[in-house]
Order: C-alpha cells, then sequence, then structure tokens
C-alpha cells in the first residue's frame, strides 16, 4: 500500500502540474472517444498501450475481456456499454483480449474451478467461443475467438445496435500480446 500512497503523492507533485491544463478540461467536459473493453489482468493497461490520456477512453474491464449478450435485468457491464454509447456518444468500441489470459487459458485448458464458482459462472459466458476452437489448450485461438463473440455480444446491446444501424460507431476487437507490446487488430480486414 505504501507504493500507491507514494504514487498519489508523486502524481500531485509531478504529474498533475505537468498536465494542469487537460485536468482543468476535464473537470467539466467528459467526451471519451472510445469505449475500451478490456480484461481484468493487471498487465493489460489500456490507457498505456494506447498512449491516450486521461479522459480519452471509458474503460471496463472484466474477467476474460467478456461481454455478456444483452438480457433482461441488472447487469453493471450493461449499464457502462448503454452510457457510454448513449449519453456519451463514443465513435468506437474497442473489445481488448491478449496473450496468457488466465480466463481463456482455465477454459482452454479445462482446468478445475469448483474452487472459484463466480469465476466458473462467469467463464461460461465463452462456452461458445470454447466449442469454436478446434484444438483444446489452444489459447492464442481462444483469444482471438473470444474477441471476435463479445463483438457479436456488443450488438445485441440496444444502445450498440441502434448506433451501429446509424453508422455511428464501429466495432474493433484486438489482441495484445504482452512479451512483444504487439497489438493485433482481428477487424482491420473487415473495417
Ligand atoms: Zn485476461
Amino acid at each position: 500500500m505504501q507504493d500507491l500512497t507514494e504514487g498519489v503523492a508523486r502524481f500531485r507533485s509531478d504529474v498533475f502540474p505537468a498536465k494542469a491544463e487537460l485536468f482543468a478540461h476535464l473537470a467539466t467536459h467528459h467526451t471519451p472517444h472510445t469505449l475500451f473493453i478490456g480484461c481484468s489482468d493487471a498487465r493489460v493497461v489500456p490507457e498505456l498501450i494506447t498512449g491516450a490520456e486521461p479522459g480519452d477512453l471509458f474503460v471496463v474491464r472484466t474477467a476474460g475481456n467478456l461481454v455478456p449478450a444483452h438480457a433482461p435485468g441488472a447487469d453493471g457491464v450493461a449499464a457502462s456499454i448503454e452510457y457510454a454509447v448513449a449519453a456519451l456518444g463514443v465513435k468506437d468500441i474497442v473489445v481488448c483480449g491478449h496473450s496468457a489470459c488466465g480466463a481463456m487459458t482455465a477454459l482452454a485448458e479445462g482446468h478445475d474451478l469448483s474452487g472459484a464458482p463466480a469465476v466458473a459462472d462467469w467463464l461460461r459466458l465463452a462456452s461458445a467461443s470454447v466449442a469454436r476452437t478446434a484444438a483444446d489448450g489452444d489459447v492464442p485461438a481462444l483469444v482471438r475467438q473470444n474477441v471476435l463473440a463479445q463483438l457479436t455480444n456488443l450488438a445485441t446491446h440496444p444502445s450498440v445496435a441502434k448506433a451501429l444501424a446509424e453508422g455511428t460507431v464501429a466495432l474493433h476487437g484486438w489482441v495484445y500480446d504482452i512479451p512483444t507490446g504487439r497489438v493485433e487488430d482481428l477487424t482491420a480486414a473487415a473495417a
């Protein structure tokens, strides 16, 4: 915790003054251009890998960067998506998977998740992606398949469906490779 406390102090003394004008603007403006949906994995830092500034990205991070398809009932992921698209008017939505994803590894390799029932329930959302990935244990293939499946799920959310129909939002599927820092755009060819 001391690291964080020192980090906060450094932010106040060094980082904040250097961007004082930006923070003054952000105090009264919230106009992110992109909804970034990534994995909760500590190694995948959206602002760092995209060079984004505070205020640029509206970020949702979930285990395995999973986006549940639209369904009735309260859902924090759905609420954040709707707010980003319908209220904030983001122009792009990125779903970003990554190498060595713990969630995808557990699914691809069939790990026993009986000791983590909430994780097991959540990862069941990726069952179709597992089924579509030909080889058992092929984590990179499942990571890619999973990203594409979340783009499909995104389109089931009414706010996203409306923005897609009106041509005001574009969906992108990325995979971030931790050892090389490379980002592969799975949707580049189709865009
Ligand atoms: Zn992950």
